[in-house]
């Protein structure tokens, strides 16, 4: 908001690009078919809370919802921007998965038909961590990556 806004010249990052000069993202951002979103994020963590529309359809809701949090491939190691992965369901829908921000992530098209092979376990705690395991027993974790740099918490005003 503050790079927006000209408070500040910090870069700003294009989703599936990286970082861009600041004077080039407030020119994408004022551009006539711009449309501009308010992202909450935990302010301790940086992890996405909500996007806070106004209109919600469930379906292209919860799919951007997981597309901003994860930005790219959740396989751990894998940097796939989100909009080029597929939204999969961590448990498949035939074994009772729900179609939920809880329960979906980004995969890229490579690692969803490898997570769908036999071996391979899938599962995603409460705070975003996915978990998988290989087929021989191995166990990596990944996290959606933060949108900002954990803030510190402030006392409160005296009064
Ligand atoms: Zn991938």
């Amino acid at each position: 908001l503050a790079t927006y806004l000209g408070a500040n010249e910090d870069p700003a990052e294009l989703a599936g690009h990286g970082c861009i000069p600041a004077s080039l993202a407030r020119e994408i951002a004022g551009g006539p078919d711009t449309v501009l979103r308010r992202i909450i994020t935990d302010p301790l963590s940086g992890q996405v809370l909500d996007l806070g529309r106004d209109r919600y359809r469930p379906t292209a809701g919860v799919g951007e919802f997981v597309r901003v949090r994860d930005r790219e491939c959740r396989r751990p190691g894998c940097h796939r921007p989100a909009q080029a992965c597929d939204l999969d369901h961590v448990v498949p829908w035939q074994f009772g998965g729900h179609t939920n921000a809880d329960e979906l992530i980004d995969l890229c098209r490579r690692d969803h038909r490898l997570k769908d092979e036999p071996g391979w376990v899938y599962s995603l705690a409460p705070d975003g961590t996915l978990t998988v395991t290989t087929p021989t027993g191995q166990s990596y974790d990944s996290s959606p990556p933060p949108l900002h740099e954990p803030r510190v918490a402030t006392e409160p005003p005296p009064f």
